[in-house]
């Protein structure tokens, strides 16, 4: 007789090349620390090097002597704080929106977002390369979800033309996290327009890194516009934790009266507020962008002719093929002093396993120049 479930044989187990693991490990700007060796950081998306700028961290910590660490409650209880409001404001006026919501997390604000613009009766279209937390959050609105193949926007206009409808959405990554590459946000909200549809752009890791630092959507000209939903988060370039949205003003009030997860969840410590009220500023003042993109164009040249993905961003994906390959090549870095993660299925389609190198502001030329090499000498 089968043994009765508890918890002990609840789940089957994950076969073993598929299982996860958790290493810990301590960064401090570009140096992380993994089992007692210190290695060049190619795995995080601190793109700025802000979770450790000394102006970012003293915002934190002052903030911590007076106001505490918890906010202790929902902002809809008692965690409401004057720094939320000033951040949003300022957020809203930078992004070019009308206004602005934070949220606890991406994952949070993404959940929490369409579950709120969409039940039953929406029809979700998304690129299938999308992030999971915009996956997951159409199945929490039980919406019809329609995928449309990575980028593949006459496959979008196709779908649009057939599943027609009152209240649809298009939603899409801005830049896309595994692959680096960008949504044509121009285009898509041109569809949006032509099918009377609203789009939401996730541009969590646009934001800071792309254009002038406010990410896709204003370099594309599109910021704004009243189609628009954009999401981004502090969790990446702003070296903090947590999410926003933006929209126009109703939209906004609208999302505070129902983000279910805004409202059941604690707010965030308002030295998080603090802290990004300073990595807004330093992102403002341009330079750290700037350095990002030329420690991107450093490496695309250096690393020219090996198999990268088409990619101008900070995520700059080393095909690999076979989930072995890419696990062999992610130790051969290591012994080279280079921390770079393999990235394998399901988190990427099954035979598109790969080094997922993200750069940052905080690296040297020198150490941009060590991964090309290193990259070279692969088998
Ligand atoms: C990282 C990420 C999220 C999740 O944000 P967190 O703040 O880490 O929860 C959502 N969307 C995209 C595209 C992301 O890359």
């Amino acid at each position: 007789m089968p043994d009765m479930p508890d918890s002990r044989n609840w789940f089957k187990p994950v076969a073993a090349e598929r299982q996860r693991h958790l290493t810990a490990s301590r960064r401090q700007g570009s140096a992380i620390a993994v089992d007692g060796r210190t290695l060049v950081n190619f795995a995080s998306n601190d793109y700025l090097g802000l979770a450790h700028h000394p102006e970012v961290c003293a915002a934190a910590m002052q903030s911590i002597e007076r106001n505490g660490l918890g906010s202790g409650a929902s902002r809809l209880v008692s965690g409401d704080d004057p720094a939320i409001h000033r951040l949003e404001g300022q957020l809203a006026e930078w992004k070019g929106f009308e206004a602005c919501l934070t949220v606890g997390s991406g994952m949070l604000a993404n959940m929490g977002l369409l579950q709120s613009l969409a039940d039953r009766h929406t029809q979700i279209f998304a690129d299938r390369l999308n992030h999971a937390s915009l996956v997951d959050g159409a199945r929490l609105a039980g919406a019809a979800s329609h995928r449309y193949h990575h980028l593949d926007n006459h496959q979008l206009e196709t779908l649009l033309q057939k599943h027609v409808g009152e209240r649809r959405l298009i939603v899409s990554d801005g830049v896309f996290s595994m692959d680096g590459d960008c949504a044509e946000v121009a285009a898509l909200l041109t569809m949006a327009e032509r099918h009377d549809t609203l789009l939401v752009i996730d541009d969590a890791h646009g934001v800071g890194t792309v254009g002038d630092g406010r990410g896709l959507t204003s370099a594309a000209g599109i910021a704004g516009h009243p189609r628009l939903v954009e999401i981004g988060t502090f969790g990446k370039a702003f070296g903090g934790y947590g999410a926003f949205i933006l929209g126009s003003r109703a939209l906004i009030e609208g999302l505070r009266q129902r983000l279910r997860t805004m409202f059941y969840s604690t707010a965030l410590p308002p030295a998080i507020f603090e802290a990004m009220l300073v990595s807004l500023s330093l992102i403002r003042a341009g330079t750290l962008t700037r350095q990002l993109q030329d420690n991107v164009e450093r490496f695309r040249a250096l690393a020219e002719g090996l198999p990268l993905l088409a990619s101008d961003t900070a995520i700059q994906p080393l095909m690999m093929g076979s989930d072995a390959r890419a696990l062999a090549a992610a130790e051969a870095l290591q012994d080279a002093g280079l921390f770079v993660p393999a990235i394998r299925p399901p988190t990427v389609p099954e035979g598109m396993a790969r080094l997922r190198i993200t750069l940052s502001a905080a690296h040297s030329a020198e150490q941009i120049s060590r991964l090309a090499t290193a990259l070279r000498q692969l088998p």
